[in-house]
């Protein structure tokens, strides 16, 4: 699971498929191992809600399919509209 979360939203984390992968992964530095979470969040039936509340919290590490870098990008697109 996740880290600093608080219990209501830890719930909906629960059902993400990356609880059973290789928690490294979504936190490293390393494009090719990004790149590997990204693929991994794919397949995760709560992406959309998990890559929002990343946007939210301004999380670091890969969550909801996306980058710090590509949701920094799309926290800017919003703040545009
Ligand atoms: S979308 Fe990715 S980071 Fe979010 S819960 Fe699913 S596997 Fe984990």
């Amino acid at each position: 699971m996740k880290p600093y979360v608080d219990n209501l939203t830890s719930q909906w984390m629960e059902e993400g498929i990356c609880n059973f992968e290789n928690r490294r992964l979504f936190y490293s530095l390393y494009i090719g191992e990004q790149r590997e979470a990204v693929k991994i969040c794919q397949k995760c039936p709560i992406i959309d809600k998990c890559r929002e509340y990343a946007i939210s919290n301004n999380e670091i590490g890969v969550w909801g399919g996306t980058t710090e870098k590509q949701r920094r990008k799309l926290r800017f697109n919003k703040a545009e509209r």
